[in-house]
């Protein structure tokens, strides 16, 4: 097990810097990355998606690439129109309902986007931050911009369904399923139109195919912010995915400041390629955490394993 540390260009999720480990067991390479304010309860499904990497490996695939998002952060116009135009993508997420800011930052982003990306799709993301009447309103204002759909725009699932009934915007479920003790609630409230999955908190390929099929909904697979290691499990969800009507939160690696692989799973004209990847023997020395931070992975990594 190699511990990694790879500074971030933009503060993410209020951290500056990516940890987590990496390994190659039969099957190829793999990637546990839980978040350092994760317990190891939280912990365990992440590992059971590195060791399907390692020791399993992943269904084949149906498509060879997979389409991808660029992604808007809660940043004022001008930034956002040139994220959008430099990406190469033709779909957009744009983070809307940021603490601190008003519904009038993020009319003004997303109508900067959908000038920038002209016929493309655009979709928001409000994590969780809407109550159901902002929401409502919110959404009011905004659907001018032609939406593809919200993401998670209230906290709670009970919520997603009454927003879901007041606004004719597609509705997304993220938090929803992954921090969920039952993720198919989404479907059993009728919550949703769209179900993010992310392969680490899930626990695996395997395990978001299962919850896909029992679903029901078209699945957007996104990352957990993994360097191309942990990336590559994303892709070959998405590869496997039966149906794959919207694009991917996948291209997240180009927010790190280096990598641990020579070619990265980066955005090529809105796609990304179907593939394993090796780390470089090089990226990955200049990536390794020191003795401290590695000696605190592999107390977490021995604790989660007898949490599992
Ligand atoms: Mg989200």
């Amino acid at each position: 097990m190699i511990t990694y540390s790879i500074g971030l260009k933009n503060k993410f999720r209020g951290i500056t810097v990516r940890e987590g480990m990496v390994f190659e067991g039969p099957a190829g390479w793999a990637e546990w990355s839980p978040f350092l304010d994760y317990d190891d309860a939280t912990s365990v499904s992440w590992l059971r998606a590195a060791h399907e990497a390692a020791e399993q490996g992943w269904p084949a695939p149906v498509r060879d690439r997979v389409p991808v998002n660029c992604t808007v952060p809660a940043i004022g116009p001008e930034k956002a129109a040139e994220i959008v135009r430099a990406s190469g993508c033709s779909t957009a997420k744009v983070k809307v309902a940021e603490p601190g800011q008003t519904l009038a930052d993020d009319i003004a982003r997303v109508e900067a986007v959908r000038d920038a990306i002209g016929n493309g799709r655009l979709r928001i993301d409000a994590n969780g931050a809407w109550s159901v009447d902002q929401a409502v309103l919110s959404l009011k204002e905004l659907r001018r911009f032609d939406l593809e759909y919200v993401e998670q725009p209230s906290a709670t699932v009970e919520e997603l369904a009454e927003v879901r009934r007041r606004t004719d915007v597609p509705v997304a479920a993220d938090e929803s399923i992954r921090r969920a003790e039952d993720p198919l609630l989404v479907k059993k409230l009728d919550a949703a139109d769209i179900a993010v999955l992310k392969v680490q908190p899930i626990g695996g390929v395997r395990a978001c195919l299962d919850i896909a099929e029992q679903i029901g909904l078209p699945v957007v697979v996104s990352s957990a912010l993994e360097t191309s290691v942990g990336i590559a499990a994303g892709v070959a969800l998405a590869a496997a995915l039966p149906e794959l009507p919207y694009a991917c939160g996948l291209a997240t690696v180009s927010m790190f400041t280096s990598e641990l692989v020579t070619e990265p799973l980066v955005a090529v004209d809105g796609f990304l390629p179907v593939k394993r990847v090796v780390p470089d023997a090089h990226l990955l020395d200049a990536a390794r955490a020191d003795a401290e931070r590695t000696k605190v992975w592999e107390e977490r990594l021995m604790r989660v394993r007898s949490a599992g």
